[in-house]
């Protein structure tokens, strides 16, 4: 038996912030603590999205990919799949949908898991392009991102929302990736608008953090945490 109550975080959103792309833990490892989640590629090859145990990239070129086992990753938050709370939207633009779901449910202070699987009239995502060492931070690298819209679209968001007080181990709020059904369009979520289609929520008791133990680059950074917040701001949303 899994566990389903507990997301599994490897390395953090601050330290990519800063620059660490460089992959520390592989898709392989990744896959044995949940079989849906978020992240991104070693070198910071494009966004990542994990459904039924297998994960894809999705380049800056907007290509899908499913990556093999010994792909490695600096930034993944996974867990295992099955919802507490499943109800079917429709009609709704995401920013109103996110904020209903959080008037419906006491999660604010929860991390919880989001899949939405569905139609969508309107899907804006980003892609961020590989880079090589010395690696520029990551606000210098979204301003040049890649940007992808669909409509009328069928697939699934997975994502994450995380409370206030862990900004920096994660975005605040609400963090979502889409893959179409027809693997020709995903990224990390811009903006959407679901026609309609199943939302479940998954609240977890427990988080678990992996650290790149390892890594020299990590052992050595030094998070400049009074910018954080505008940092994260301009890289995520
Ligand atoms: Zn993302």
């Amino acid at each position: 038996m899994h566990e389903t109550n507990k997301i599994y975080q490897h390395g953090t959103l601050a330290t990519l912030i800063e620059g660490l792309y460089e992959g520390t833990l592989s898709i392989g490892e990744l896959l044995k603590h949940g079989d849906y989640g978020i992240g991104t590629v070693g070198d910071l090859d494009g966004e990542m999205i994990t459904m039924d145990g297998k994960a894809f990239q999705i380049t800056s070129e907007g290509q899908v990919n499913q990556l093999t086992d010994n792909v490695l990753v600096p930034f993944a938050t996974v867990h295992f799949h099955q919802p507490d709370v499943s109800i079917q939207f429709e009609n709704v633009a995401g920013s109103i949908l996110e904020e209903q779901l959080l008037e419906l449910y006491p999660y604010q202070n929860l991390f919880f898991g989001i899949v939405i699987k569905g139609t969508f009239s309107k899907m804006s995502t980003r892609s961020v392009a590989k880079q090589s060492k010395p690696y520029p931070t990551l606000t210098a690298v979204t301003a040049e991102q890649s940007e992808f819209s669909a409509e009328h679209i069928n697939g699934t968001i997975v994502g994450y929302f995380t409370p206030k007080l862990f900004q920096g181990i994660g975005a605040a709020g609400f963090h979502l990736h889409f893959l179409s059904d027809k693997m020709d369009m995903g990224g990390h979520i811009l903006d959407y608008h679901l026609e309609n289609g199943m939302v479940s929520l998954q609240p977890f008791s427990s988080l678990e953090q992996h650290f790149p133990i390892e890594n020299d680059a990590f052992l050595k950074s030094n998070v400049n945490v009074a910018k954080l917040h505008d940092e994260i701001k301009l890289a995520e949303n």
